[in-house]
């Protein structure tokens, strides 16, 4: 390679980084395509196969994220009198890929063979054991899972806590010195809060009674994501048995919603969420297609804004005072002799539950902590798989006052401990807590931000978030984000401000 000093060296250099950066990233849009294939469209016989070219195609991919010339591109720009003449997106280009292949080199490739093989064969092993509510025939893939999941994390090193390592995989820079400070106070005060709404005597009733048509719910679906933002000439909405949001590239950000006769409730909540996902990608400045600062840049920050549509925006009266009649009229018959208020009260009902994605936004958190605690525990080696059902079932009762009759619905319930992503739970409070310090700011903004989604006019929201966090996409870290966005670093009060006056309101505490 020549020497970066002369700028025309710089020149080829930073040419050289940038069609690599976009033949991994095609790498990466085709994995997501043919994942979003074998989910969506493939006949049940193909699917094995793809599997199989997935995996050809993610090894090529690996190869090259950890190649000899990538390596010594990223060096030479990240030398810090290179760096200074380099423009935000390829300084973040290179940042990203960097933080990648450094993870990467340190992972010998026999243990990187080893992980994929036994993650994929751990979730079949999940699913059996769940449907047969039998832990004992989990525990020992589990426990050479967190075998794994510990030599990553000394691989990859890390300051104070194991599991710091691998909190960076899903939110880079999280540690767990800040989660333990975080979730302490959300903890505390959600527990209070729990308490008065338990002893309220203004319970909201049910709203939602007998069948709801699927063919109606999915029309109302397409209805109403359009008018909350979501572009369905660059996107479409499919039905899956998890909900997900996926992108092959800014163009074409698609989503997937299910549906159950008796619940519309959880469909049309799981659609509006993947449509807050979906907005996000769609807004991402196009002129970083095909790098890999394309996406969102973290987990956390992703989920702050499926959150804030679902529960700020979703699940607010002024969004029903402006669409529970076009809701009625998509269901005759139904919600007859019940007012807007009993409705928005009904979406916001709260209620512990065994199933974390079941969880009302109040709950929700202490599902989080529950995971993020025994994470923690299993990482540090403080606790043994073979005590997990007896803790969660211990914690459940601490947190949540309910205690699950079997382990398929506790410590089973969820897929990610198979394929050992450990570090990845705390990245769902950590959206709850970073939309409503988002949220907040919008209020600075837009005194009448209520009053806006009462008009309809979401689309001014979405513009100030396309601006402010979305056309971004990965130029910022997360950090970096949220204090540009609103102006101080992560403030779990902001949540915990949101709950007291919302749900003061619904249970008129
Ligand atoms: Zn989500």
């Amino acid at each position: 390679m020549p020497p970066v000093n002369r700028l025309e060296n710089l020149e080829a250099i930073v040419q050289q980084f940038k069609e690599l950066d976009e033949t991994m990233t095609h790498y990466s849009d085709m994995l997501s395509l043919a994942g979003w294939d074998q989910q969506v469209m493939a006949p049940p016989k193909g699917k094995s196969y793809f599997s199989k070219v997935r995996g050809t195609l993610s090894t090529e991919l690996f190869r090259l994220a950890t190649s000899d010339q990538i390596g010594e591109l990223l060096n030479a720009l990240s030398r810090p009198e290179v760096q200074q003449q380099l423009d935000a997106a390829t300084k973040a280009a290179v940042r990203e890929r960097k933080r990648s292949y450094d993870k990467d080199k340190k992972i010998p490739e026999k243990l990187h063979k080893d992980f994929t093989i036994h993650t994929a064969n751990a979730r079949t092993v999940w699913e059996e054991a769940r449907k047969e509510n039998h832990f004992e025939k989990f525990r020992p893939t589990l426990e050479r899972t967190v075998e794994l999941v510990r030599q990553y994390s000394e691989l990859y090193g890390y300051e104070k806590h194991p599991y710091d390592a691998l909190l960076d995989d899903y939110e880079p820079g999280l540690t767990v010195e800040q989660l333990d400070r975080i979730f302490g106070t959300l903890r505390e005060r959600t527990v209070q809060l729990l308490e008065r709404i338990r002893h309220s005597p203004q319970q909201p009733r049910h709203a939602f009674e007998g069948a709801f048509d699927v063919s109606q719910q999915e029309k109302f679906n397409l209805h109403i994501i359009p008018l909350l933002g979501y572009d369905l000439d660059a996107g479409r909405l499919d039905v899956t048995a998890h909900p997900f949001a996926i992108t092959m590239n800014v163009g074409d950000v698609r989503i997937t919603t299910r549906y159950f006769e008796n619940d519309p409730k959880g469909s049309l909540f799981a659609t509006i969420h993947e449509t807050g996902h979906a907005i996000y990608e769609q807004g991402v400045n196009a002129e970083y297609e095909g790098s890999v600062i394309s996406s969102g840049v973290s987990l956390g920050i992703h989920e702050s804004q499926s959150r804030f549509l679902e529960n700020m925006v979703g699940r607010s009266e002024a969004f029903w005072e402006r669409y529970f009649g076009d809701y009625k009229s998509f269901f005759p018959g139904k919600f007859e002799n019940l007012s807007v208020r009993d409705f928005y009260r009904s979406v916001n009902i709260v209620a512990p539950t065994f199933i974390r994605v079941e969880a009302d936004e109040v709950t929700y958190n202490l599902h989080i902590m529950i995971r993020y605690e025994l994470e923690k525990g299993l990482v540090a080696g403080e606790l043994e798989v073979k005590d997990l059902p007896r803790l969660w079932n211990e914690k459940m009762r601490e947190y949540l006052g309910v205690e699950p009759p079997t382990d398929t619905l506790g410590v089973l319930q969820d897929v990610h401990w198979a394929y050992g992503a450990f570090g990845y739970f705390p990245t769902y409070t950590l959206g709850n807590l970073y939309s409503a310090q988002i949220r907040k700011t919008i209020l600075k903004q837009f005194p009448d931000f209520y009053d806006i989604i009462r008009r309809g006019q979401f689309s001014v929201i979405r513009e100030w978030l396309r601006e402010n966090i979305h056309q971004h996409g990965s130029v910022y870290t997360p950090s970096e984000l949220i204090e540009r966005v609103t102006g101080e670093p992560l403030n779990p009060d902001y949540l915990v401000e949101y709950f007291e006056e919302k749900y003061s309101d619904v249970y008129g505490l």
